[in-house]
């Protein structure tokens, strides 16, 4: 087996030996020395059906036993069309077409070029629309469009004479870190909403594309919910200025909010156009998409009739298929139901064990995506440094024994550089026994962690 220094493969951490998985079992991953680890984040929020699903094995295998690809310049196949008909049809006349990708990253990018494209294609065009405005602290991917898009600002750091010019960026939403004392959700809303209107008129409402936000902000925050009414409210300023509205449920979409879409939580926050990916395909196949509703299609119709863009693996049959399989597992098996139902319990058992850890600052999200923040004092929640790997720390510490535990790690959370959380996003079809062995394991690994800093 090579090692770090002998490995020719360009490894995130190039001195690091990173353990080697080698089979995975429904909730669990087997490491090549036996650990068998519960995989209560499902890799990066991916395996949403846990591991080896013998029903999406034959569909993947049913699928190359009739067509292994086909390039979709020349060509459809029936799994793209079912595949985009399913996900238009789960937004309930909201979208009307999907479009299929290989990932988040590619996703957004083509929602950017759709976004632009509409501007100049619709009647009268605006072809000046040509600016996005994010969010502080995002992550939306990690090619340079979608970078550029993002504003966590140590993903960013070194390659920012590269990143676009054409995105600014306002607050995000984010009430355990931003919002005032005293003030209400209504005002934070409003005190947010109206810095997105300021930002419009500063870069010229003219010339925006887009505003573009994650409902529930994954990696980049750790789980971090909307605050009733503000996507609303975000999407009326868009309303306001004919800008497009655009969410990204790459992480947090296909049901691990505990609904299909996390904008269905907020009434009259339809999005103009949708990014998709991680849940989609539950990592059987890599494979996200992109939803445009009609106001941005049939913009294009009655224009080119084309959207100028394109991939080599774009609505790839065997990772439709897989996605197709995935999607049917979680309705017949009644899944975001107990996404639903098992979120409650999760969040009420962490709650109940790490609330008061004096290291825990914020316990936060929704259906089985929850996230938590860890701090250096609780009294004034200050973050740690990100050079003290914190919340890696933590993920590592809990592939150990009496652990063995998958959480996902994530630092930045503060102000894009130091602060740490753990997200955990376990698969929809978990157990209760299973919800507090997690909860339990948890709270054990950041009790002996901290205790082990001393
Ligand atoms: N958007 C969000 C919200 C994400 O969380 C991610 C990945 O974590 C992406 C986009 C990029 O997706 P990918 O890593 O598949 O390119």
């Amino acid at each position: 087996m090579p090692s770090a220094t002998t490995s020719a493969v360009v490894h995130r951490n190039l001195d690091a030996d990173f353990p080697r998985i080698v089979n995975g079992e429904g909730s669990y991953v087997i490491l090549e020395d036996g650990r068998r680890i519960f995989d209560a984040s499902g890799g990066a929020a991916v395996a949403c059906i846990g591991h080896g699903d013998a029903r999406v094995h034959a569909a993947i295998v049913a699928q190359l036993n009739q067509i292994s690809y086909c390039s979709t310049i020349f060509y459809t196949t029936d799994v793209y069309e079912k595949l985009c008909r399913e996900l238009v049809d789960s937004t309930h006349g909201v979208m009307k077409r999907a479009y299929i990708v290989n990932s988040g990253s590619e996703a957004m990018e083509a929602a950017m070029k759709l976004a632009r494209q509409y501007y100049l294609e619709k009647s009268p065009p605006e072809p000046n629309r040509m600016r996005f405005i994010a969010r502080q602290h995002s992550y939306h991917g990690t090619t340079l469009g979608s970078l550029s898009m993002g504003g966590h600002a140590m993903r960013r750091a070194k390659f920012e004479p590269m990143l676009l010019s054409c995105v600014s960026r306002v607050s995000r939403c984010f009430p355990f870190r931003d919002k005032h004392e005293h003030e209400t959700d209504s005002q934070y809303v409003a005190r947010l909403a109206d810095e997105l209107d300021q930002e419009f008129q500063r870069v010229g409402a003219e010339t925006v594309c887009a505003f573009v936000a994650e409902p529930i902000v994954g990696a980049a925050l750790g789980c971090v919910p909307f605050v009733p009414g503000y996507l609303k409210a975000m999407k009326a300023v868009c309303d306001k200025h004919g800008a497009l509205f655009i969410l990204d449920e790459v992480m947090c979409g296909m049901g691990r909010s505990g609904t299909y879409h996390a904008w269905e939580q907020d009434d009259g926050a339809d999005p103009d156009i949708q990014t998709l990916g991680k849940c989609l395909g539950g990592g059987y196949q890599p494979i996200a998409g992109v939803l445009a509703s009609k106001r941005v299609i049939e913009a294009l119709e009655k224009g080119t009739g084309a959207f100028v863009h394109g991939h080599t693996y774009q609505g790839h049959p065997v990772a439709c298929a897989a996605a197709l399989e995935v999607q049917k597992i979680i309705r017949e098996d009644n899944l975001i139901q107990n996404v639903a139902d098992m979120g409650r319990l999760l969040s009420a058992r962490l709650k109940d064990l790490l609330t008061s850890h004096p290291n825990v600052g914020d316990i936060r999200g929704s259906g089985l995506f929850w996230g938590i923040e860890f701090v250096t004092d609780k009294t004034t929640n200050e973050p740690f440094p990100s050079s003290l790997g914190v919340a890696h720390g933590i993920a590592e510490l809990g592939l150990t024994k009496p652990y063995y535990i998958a959480v996902y790690p994530s630092s930045g959370t503060a102000d894009g550089v130091n602060g740490d959380h753990i997200i955990i996003s376990p698969p929809y079809n978990i157990s209760p026994t299973d919800v507090e062995m997690v909860a339990t394991t948890v709270h054990r690994l950041v009790v002996d962690y901290f205790a082990s800093r001393k």
